[in-house]
Parts: structure tokens; sequence; C-alpha cells
């Protein structure tokens, strides 16, 4: 008789399982060494397990079969003395009276479309130079660009050479041009003028949805994992060896970091592809949450939800992150639907990256929400907004009261807000610029570096679609879109945008473009040209941040920077602090005054005593380079903002 989810839930809830069981010690999955390979696979209630060896990633027989031998805690295992790298692998366990197959859960290489693991010498794996590889230095301030693999260099207009467009080796040619004219720059030269300093790439470990063999779907976002540990074939320029996607991966790390970006990972570890994985295969039910009535608990939309509270999966879990950050040098994580993930493990996952890279070293942060109720156990808490002060002061989430307070809700698409025309939601605004922190906030967010800033990702409509939604006149909506720019980049918090936020992208208005085709996905370079001077006003913007110490404080007291705040209707202004921190640079201007202006018409300022510079306004960002004296009265334009800046006082 096979158990039902409900009966496999009730064991895995026993003292017993849990004394006879969990390890969290254990190491699992194929290592290849010097002095053999050794498989361990953790599957307490399989009866007896066999081991298969193939030559290929698919097709053809097994050359060997070897039946594992079952040891303490569950584990099976089979050591041999020769050498197996590149030699594919994958289980044939009974349980429950019959015959299951799976690949490996804990893989670390896979054959063509992730059905087979590979036992890999990851050394064998390093480019040249892979042990000097090193992330840039960290900047004052964290700005977040984040980008599909595929997206980035598949449209031709980009200049990436024809057998790279679409795949990890585009990130190598750092000189491309728009249709290679020698003049434009696109791709990694285009990133460094921007002046973002962290590249977020959107799934790049082994999802589900597209065929690696070119046959089938050929475009998703990703976020539908099947091999954890493995990055994605469809990237590499031949998925079917093992080795290529891992070398290529790495190649482009090493790439990036060379070309001064910092790599950040999306990982979605809430859910899998399908409930018939390689977790379900091996050991049923012990890595899926399960509702009361036998159900399987649904909090992703996505069928199922991965069980980050129990014992053996939050050390799944936890192994996983501290892989990829040791194995392919990553330098943070964005966790999807981390609501759905437990509080405490957010925090082991934070305290042992701390603990091997140096506190803050490695960036960490997550959507602080869920698709819907989720059955956790174990009375634990979910990372939720309402939690985050449960959370360490360095991990962050995505702050959708500020995206929605700056151009309206992401979901009622009609729904303005402050630039677009909303009524009352000037304090709102003032909120968004201290992160949401201070004595009184409204959060209980404890710093600025938990709060990530930001009005358009890939989920949701692009920031020109949604407010293309509210304002017809495209003049206006140009004005809007450089206000709302403007304002989110004189929040506190740490930065974020999705890629082609910069020159006005578009996906036809589309709200969720995850498989839609790559057409309306790829990034379109000419229109990143079309669109300079809105990525001009981007790139002045973004520099002129980080020379604003008060803006890109990150700790507690930040939010006391902030200071003679006023708001009128549709005006908000206030002064910052520009003091730099202790043992920091010192700023060209010690005061800054920011006034945002949605209103229609021309707001006028009163300027308080002193030499006041324009360092930025609704056209020119760039005004700082040049800097003109404002005394007086200011005018702010109709829809737009005005930074200044006023330096140390003679004395
Ligand atoms: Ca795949």
């Amino acid at each position: 008789m096979r158990k039902t989810a409900k009966q496999w839930k009730d064991i895995y809830s026993t003292q017993e399982f849990k004394e006879k069981y969990v390890c969290e010690g254990a190491s699992l999955g194929a290592l290849v060494t010097q002095k053999g390979t050794s498989f361990r696979l953790w599957s307490p209630f399989a009866d007896a397990v066999t081991l298969n060896l193939y030559r290929q990633g698919s097709g053809a027989e097994a050359f060997e079969k070897h039946c594992m031998i079952k040891g303490e805690k569950g584990i099976w295992e089979y050591r041999t003395q020769r050498n197996l790298h590149e030699i594919y692998y994958d289980f044939t366990l009974q349980m429950e009276g019959r015959t299951v197959f799976s690949a490996d859960p804990y893989a670390r290489a896979c054959g063509i479309n992730g059905q087979r693991s590979m036992a890999v010498d990851l050394g064998k794996t390093d480019p040249e130079g892979w042990q000097e590889d090193r992330p840039p230095a960290l900047e004052q301030e964290t700005v977040i660009y984040e980008l599909h693999v595929k997206e980035f260099s598949w449209d031709r207009s980009g200049g990436f050479p024809e057998e790279t467009r679409g795949k990890y080796t585009a990130f190598l040619h750092t000189d491309t041009t728009l249709d290679g004219d020698g003049v434009h720059p696109t791709g990694i030269s285009y990133l460094k003028e921007l002046g973002v300093n962290y590249i977020q790439l959107m799934p790049v470990y082994d999802y589900g949805s597209v065929d690696e063999t070119g046959k089938g779907a050929d475009f998703n976002w990703g976020y539908d994992p099947v091999n954890y540990n493995v990055p994605e074939g469809s990237y590499s320029t031949d998925p079917s060896r093992g080795e290529v996607r891992i070398r290529e991966l790495k190649e482009m790390i090493q790439s990036l970091h060379a070309q001064g970006f910092r790599i950040i990972m999306d990982v979605v570890y809430n859910h899998t592809y399908s409930l018939d994985s390689w977790f379900q295969r091996t050991v049923p039910w012990y890595f899926y949450r399960v509702n009361e009535d036998g159900t399987a608990s649904n909090g992703s939309a996505c069928g199922n939800d991965v069980a980050s509270e129990r014992e053996m999966c939050a050390k799944y879990i936890l192994e996983s992150v501290l892989y990829w950050a040791q194995e392919y040098h990553m330098d943070g994580f964005r966790f999807d639907l981390m609501g759905l993930l437990d509080v405490d493990l957010m925090n082991r996952i934070r305290a042992a990256l701390d603990e091997r890279y140096g506190k803050g070293e490695k960036i960490l942060f997550g959507e602080p929400w869920a698709a819907d109720r989720t059955a956790m156990e174990q009375e634990k808490e979910q990372a939720l907004k309402q939690n985050i002060h449960n959370l360490d002061k360095n991990t962050g989430m995505f702050c959708d009261n500020t995206r929605d307070a700056i151009k309206g809700s992401a979901l009622e698409l009609k729904e303005p807000g402050f630039v677009n025309g909303a009524p009352g939601m000037e304090t709102e605004i003032l909120n968004s610029v201290r992160a949401w922190c201070g004595g009184d906030g409204p959060s209980g967010a404890k710093a600025p570096s938990q709060i990530i800033t930001y009005v358009s990702s890939h989920d949701n409509q692009t920031l020109w679609d949604k407010l293309s939604e509210t304002t017809t006149d495209e003049e206006l909506r140009k004005r809007e879109y450089r206000l709302a720019a403007g304002i989110y980049m004189t929040c506190q918090g740490r930065l974020f945008l999705l890629s082609g936020e910069e020159f006005a992208r578009s996906k036809d208005g589309m709200e969720d473009s995850y498989n839609a085709p790559i057409e309306i996905n790829r990034l379109d370079w000419r229109k990143a040209w079309r669109e300079r001077e809105l990525v001009d006003y981007y790139r002045g913007l973004i520099a002129l941040r980080k020379r604003l110490p008060g803006l890109c404080d990150k700790s507690r007291e930040a939010w006391r920077r902030i200071y003679g705040q006023w708001t009128r209707d549709g005006v908000v202004g206030f002064f910052v602090d520009n003091q730099p921190g202790a043992g920091r640079q010192r700023a060209a201007w010690d005061t800054v005054q920011v006034i945002y202006n949605s209103r229609k018409e021309r707001e006028d300022c009163q300027l308080p005593a002193g030499e006041w510079e324009v360092l930025a306004d609704g056209q020119d960002s760039f005004r700082w380079e040049k800097p003109e004296p404002a005394r007086g009265e200011i005018a702010v334009e109709p829809v737009s903002m005005v930074i200044l800046g006023r330096r140390e006082q003679e004395k």
C-alpha cells in the first residue's frame, strides 16, 4: 500500500523520524576527488537503491549498475577508486513495492534537460584565472540591474557575435556596439556607462520549461527549478555536455567581475517545476508542505511549496546558497517568494554568508510575500513584510509600498500614484524617502539596508506600460517617467531597476511575459539609442546618487538625515544631511535639498539662506557637473523634481 501525503506528513513530524534520519552534517551527492568517486543519496524509506552509470547525458543504456549500501541515517552509498568525472548517473529505487527512477537531487552537473546527473571534478571546469577572480570593491551605493541572459543579447542590434546571442558567452564580449557600428555601445560597455554596479541574473540554475534540445519551447524566465545546483543548459553552447554550462557560467561571472560588476543570483527555493521532482521521488513528501486535508500546499500558485522548515530541506537550501557563493563566486542572492520560506532559515543563511565572507559582503534580499496561504509547520514564521523586524539588518525586501506610492498599484492598472496624479500621497512619498525607517516608522524596517527601492522589475508591467495606463498624453507621460526615476533615486534604501527601464522599455502592456515570445522580452538596443536622452537622465541620477552619502547611508540612524520635510498638495520637499559617515571622504555638498512637484503647474519655492547649486532638475541630471549658483527662489517645473546642494558654509 502506498502511503498518502498526509501519512507521510505524520511520519516526518515524529520525534522518532528526526532522531533516526535527520543528518544535517552529511555530505550528499557525487564527489570526485583524487582518491576516487563517491555517490551518496538520502532516501530513508527506499528498500533498495541501484546506481546506474552512463557515458551520455541522455539515451543509451547504463554501462554499469551498482547496488548501493544503506548506511546510517537513511543514506545510500557507492564508492569506487575510479575517477568518474563526466560520467552520467541516476538511481533506481525500490520503494513501497514499486520501482522509481530518479536523478540526483544533490547533483552539481547534469545532461541535456537535466534528466540525468553527472559526476564532476569541479576543478576541471574552472576557466583560466578563476582562482584569482574577485568581485570589484563595494561602492557607497548598490544599484542593481535585473536582466535575463537570453533577453540581454538576443536582439541582433546588440552587435553580439551570432553564435553567442542568448548565451552565457555573450557576456565575454565587452565592447559590442549597435549593429556593430563601432560607435554606439551596447551590452556590457553600455552598462558600464550607465553606472549600475550589480547585475541581477534572472534564473540561471537548471529549469524545466525550455527544451534544451532546441526542439520545443524556447523562451521562459525560468522560475521553474529542476536541478537547483546546476546551471541552466539552454544558455550554454552545448547543453549535452554537462561540464560546458558550468565552465561557461563561470567565464561569464569572471568577465562581469573584471568589468566592474557584482553578480546577484535569482533563486527560487519556494517551489519546484513539478511535484514529480527528484525530491519527491527519493523522499516522498518530505520536501513539500501538505495541508491538513492531505492536499499539496500551494502558496506559490505553482502547484507546490517547498518545506523550508524541515531540517533536511533547510540544510539543502542553506548548502545550495553557499555552494553558488563558493563555486560560482556569486555576490548575492534574490529570493523568489521569500515569504514562503521561514525567518529562521533566512537568518541562518545570512549568518553563514557573513561568517564565510564578512558581514554584509554578500547581498541578500527577497520578495516578502507569497502568492497564497501556505502550510508551514513547526510554528515557524514566514519571511513576510510584516516580519521584517525579525530578519537580520542586512536581509532586505522589495518595497512594494514605495513602488506603488510613486507610480500607482502594480496590480490595479488604472490606479495612479504620486507622479501620475493620485492625491494625498505626500506622506507615503516621505516615508519612501526614509526607506520606511525611523522611530515612528510604519514598517518596522531596521535600516535602509532592508529596503529595495524600485519602480519596475520583471513582474508586472514595465514602468512605461504602467504610466501608459493612466496617462495618454505622451509628453506628460515622459515627465512622469523622469519624476518617478528622480524620486526613487533620491530615496534611501538600495536601488533596483529592470533592464531597459532607463530606455522606456515596453512589453506592449503585458503584465506577465514569463513565457511570451523572445521578441516581446528581448532588450531592444536600437531603442536604447533612440531613447538616449532618457538613458542619459538615468546616468546622471545614478552618478549623482553615488555622491550623496546622506542618501546612501544604510545605518539604523540614516533616517535622521532627512529633515525639514514639508508638503503641499502634490508637492514634497525635504533636506538631507549629506555629511559623510565616519571614515568616508567628504562630499561636495554638506546639505542637499530635494523637491518633487507632481502638479501640472510650476511650483516656486523659497530657498533657505546660503549659496545653493542646482544639481539636477526634470530635464538635466548632470547639472552638478557644471554648477551654477541659485539664490532666493527656485522654480520647479510642472511634473518634475529638483535636487539642490549647498557647500560648506564660509567660515
Ligand atoms: Ca533546463
